[in-house]
């Protein structure tokens, strides 16, 4: 089977290339790029004038909540909701019911989304059993099964000297640790950043220093074991100098942000709906100045990837004061128009970095085979239209979970069509 993606411009940052070119799929592999290609029996694809073409959007922090949690989110409805959001490739983290420490759900996570066939589905293992912090798990099993990573996020890796052995096993099997850096004695009972807008609605506070005392911990770690690290929803500026400045050192760090991290404020835990638990997330919205290091940061190239942090639940769970609900929001739809109406339109950066940012440095940090449109490398590919203008309904989202602050937000970039494997997973409707 061929398809011809023809006309619209092509941006592949890892190619060199950002133009006028068509692009030749045939046996789910990018068999040519060039200009003016002919059709030549293959299917045709018609990119519009505006048009983007870009290797396939990667997001390396989703949940997807199976096992245990399907009323929540499958690795179907999740994978539905990643493909409608332009991801082909998507990582999920280990938190499941039970964690994923091993093998065994490991092979659950990987069938379920082969029976799925729309995104793909790298699992990350935990750091330990049942990411509870005190026995490292099987990381070498849990790597030969699969997982490209191993984090317990949901949950900080309380000691150092787990987290030192953690960093020492996965640079053995040459993969990173993705950090959920939290001090659980600073966050406390903590509900919100710990600010003007808390305070004044009566919410108990977490520093941003929660966070970055463990990052510059992880850090020092780091270059002692020579290990990878990769920070996970950077959202405190203090956490942003600490990785800019380990990379000026050369040590090996990486991070990301998540889009509600450089769009809201905690100004969004008052207004326009106070105590709304939809903006209420772990790391929590921070203040002013702490977006405007997440946007600094993605300019100048401290923060590596974007990442959403899909974290879906039922709005049963989320329907009770502010205090009880769970921490998240559900990120794969929305991530897309928020970056392109955010940043790019907003002209702090251009498409060629945002999707370095959406999917080549996510491969790179992961070792995946994606975030290029090489000939020969598998044909996963997504259609954005930059201009096109979407409304965010979240009754609409495919994901099981409607947990969205952006519920009837105009944004303005919309992915068209996802293609995975030379297969169209994905198309918007006219
Ligand atoms: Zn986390």
């Amino acid at each position: 089977m061929k398809l011809l993606l023809k006309g619209g411009r092509l941006v592949d940052p890892a190619n060199g290339r950002d133009g006028a070119f068509d692009v030749l799929v045939e046996d789910g592999r990018i068999a040519r790029v060039g200009r003016d290609l002919p059709a030549d029996g293959a299917e045709v694809f018609a990119v519009k004038p505006g048009w983007i073409v870009v290797p396939g959007l990667i997001d390396m922090h989703v949940h997807l909540r199976e096992p245990g949690q399907e009323h929540k989110e499958t690795v179907a409805t999740g994978t539905a909701s990643a493909v409608a959001g332009g991801f082909t490739a998507v990582a999920c983290m280990p938190n499941t019911d039970p964690v994923n420490d091993h093998p065994g759900v490991t092979d659950l996570i990987l069938k379920k989304a082969a029976e799925a066939g729309l995104a793909r589905v790298y699992p990350v293992g935990a750091v330990s059993m049942g990411s509870r912090g005190e026995q490292l798990a099987e990381l070498a099993a849990q790597r030969d099964a699969g997982c490209v990573a191993f984090s317990d996020d949901g949950r900080p890796v309380a000691t150092a000297l787990l987290m030192r052995r953690a960093l020492e096993y996965a640079s053995m099997l040459g993969v990173p640790i993705i950090d959920h850096c939290e001090d659980q004695t600073l966050k406390g009972d903590g509900v919100a950043h710990d600010g003007f807008h808390a305070a004044r609605l009566g919410l108990r506070g977490i520093p941003g220093v929660a966070e970055s005392i463990m990052v510059e911990r992880d850090i020092a770690l780091a270059e002692l074991t020579g290990g990878a690290l990769h920070v996970a929803h950077t959202s405190a500026r203090q956490s942003l100098r600490a990785v800019r400045d380990a990379k000026a050192r050369g040590a090996k760090v990486t991070c990301e942000v998540a889009p509600h991290h450089f769009v809201l404020t905690d100004e969004a835990l008052g207004e326009p709906i106070a105590y709304d638990t939809n903006v209420k997330m772990n790391p929590p919205l921070r203040e002013a100045a702490d977006r405007d290091a997440m946007i600094e940061g993605l300019v100048d190239g401290t923060v590596d990837a974007i990442a959403t942090d899909h974290a879906p639940h039922h709005a049963d769970e989320k329907l009770v004061e502010f205090d009880r609900a769970p921490f998240g929001i559900v990120g794969l739809e929305t991530c897309v128009p928020l970056v392109f109406d955010r940043l790019v339109h907003a002209g702090r950066i251009g498409a060629r970095r945002a999707i370095e940012l959406l999917s080549v440095n996510p491969a790179r940090v992961l070792g995946l085979p994606g975030g290029t449109l090489a000939e020969g490398a598998p044909a996963d590919i997504t259609i954005i239209a930059p201009d096109m203008s979407v409304t965010v309904r979240a009754a609409a989202l495919r994901s099981k979970s409607k947990n969205t602050p952006f519920d009837g937000w105009t944004l303005k970039g919309a992915v068209v069509a996802t293609i995975v494997g030379g297969n169209v997973v994905y198309a918007r409707e006219r």
